[in-house]
């Protein structure tokens, strides 16, 4: 039985399958291509030694999507396909409601229609707005999210929910995820924006490279240990491992709808990141403070207790880790 990665080819997708197929699993992924890089599938199988198959296709168009289907004998899905940049998403809020909601729909009604129900989506730690409480805790208030990105991600899991209220045999793991960065230790997969970054690692990552010349700091009077925004940065391989922990949790529960927070629970400021990837790399980050970014909160971190006490996982890698890999993947691939 194989597991369906949409968006497998992208950042956190291809860690996720390199998880995957580490753990035996077998793996079908689909990709459009539209904000990842065909390289990503060869490094894939350099990094693991395995194989998988691969449909280069839109999850939107739903004829070829039940292809998919009809052709493999598929358990389970996870859903990486979706439009991530937050800015852009103000820009193209119709683009963001069409690419990632109607996408999650048809995905969904594919696999009602071939009777698949378990499936893990990838959602945010944008979806609690501006929190109520630090750390977060899954059962803080969802919604006034800022800005089309994370309101795509709201819908989705109002979806899921209603989803599995309606049949409660559907298995289902919501992943909140907070700020993914670093990549994979070989160097071979990691994040590549396009254009300029928005946001901050693959910026302060540039700036060290001089491929930009400055990070601007969006702020330093948030109220806040030093003014800078804090926030939960986990690695991406941590991060991937928690899909792999999340799937065991549904292959042993069959049914239920289950919500995790991925993060460290640890916070880190922005100047708190600058140094530390300058004492990991001994590269300079020139930076300058300027005026706050619109719709930015002071402070996010993730209470991460439930997945440590239900899935059994929890984030390993350091900031140090983090910093060193992300710099790694700039150095090979610049
Ligand atoms: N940030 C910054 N300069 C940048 C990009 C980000 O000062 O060029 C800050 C941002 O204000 C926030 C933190 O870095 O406090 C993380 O921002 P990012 O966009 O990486 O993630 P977010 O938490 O906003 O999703």
């Amino acid at each position: 039985m194989a597991i369906l990665v949409t968006g497998g080819a992208g950042f956190i997708g291809s860690h996720t399958v390199v998880e995957l197929l580490e753990n035996g699993r077998e793996v079908i992924i689909l990709d459009d291509f539209s904000n990842s890089n065909p390289k990503t599938l060869d490094a894939i199988k350099k990094i693991t030694g395995k194989d998988f198959k691969f449909y280069q296709m839109n999850y939107l168009n739903k004829e070829n999507l039940e292809k998919v289907f009809e052709e493999n004998s598929i358990d389970s899905v996870i859903n990486f396909a979706g439009f991530k940049a937050v800015g852009e998403s103000t820009q193209k809020p119709i683009e963001y409601y069409i690419n990632n909601v109607s996408g999650a729909l048809i995905l969904l009604d594919t696999m009602k229609k071939y009777g698949v129900k378990k499936f893990v989506f990838s959602s945010s730690a944008t979806v609690y707005g501006d929190p109520e409480t630090i750390p977060i805790t899954e059962n803080c208030k969802t919604g006034g999210t800022t800005n089309p990105y994370g309101t795509t991600k709201l819908f989705i899991e109002q979806i899921l929910k209603d989803t599995y209220s309606s049949d409660n045999t559907w298995d289902i793991a919501i992943l909140r995820y907070f700020n993914p960065v670093g990549s994979h230790s070989s160097g071979l997969i990691g994040e590549e924006p396009k254009g300029r970054p928005n946001n901050l690692m693959p910026y302060i990552a540039r700036v060290a490279a001089g491929v930009l010349d400055e990070l601007s700091i969006f702020g330093n009077d948030y109220n806040t240990p030093d003014g800078t925004g804090v926030r939960d940065y986990i690695h991406v391989v941590d991060l991937a491992k928690g899909h792999i922990k999340a799937l065991e949790k549904l292959d042993r529960e069959k049914t239920g709808l289950y919500i995790y927070n991925l993060g460290t629970g640890i916070g880190y400021s922005v100047l708190d990141m600058v140094k530390a990837f300058e004492k990991a790399t001994g590269k300079k980050v020139k930076y300058k403070i300027v005026d706050r970014r619109p719709g930015d909160i002071a402070m996010c971190y993730a209470d991460p207790r439930k997945a440590r006490e239900e899935l059994g996982w929890r984030a390993e890698l350091t900031i140090e880790d983090m910093c060193k890999d992300a710099w790694n993947y700039i150095e090979k691939n610049s």
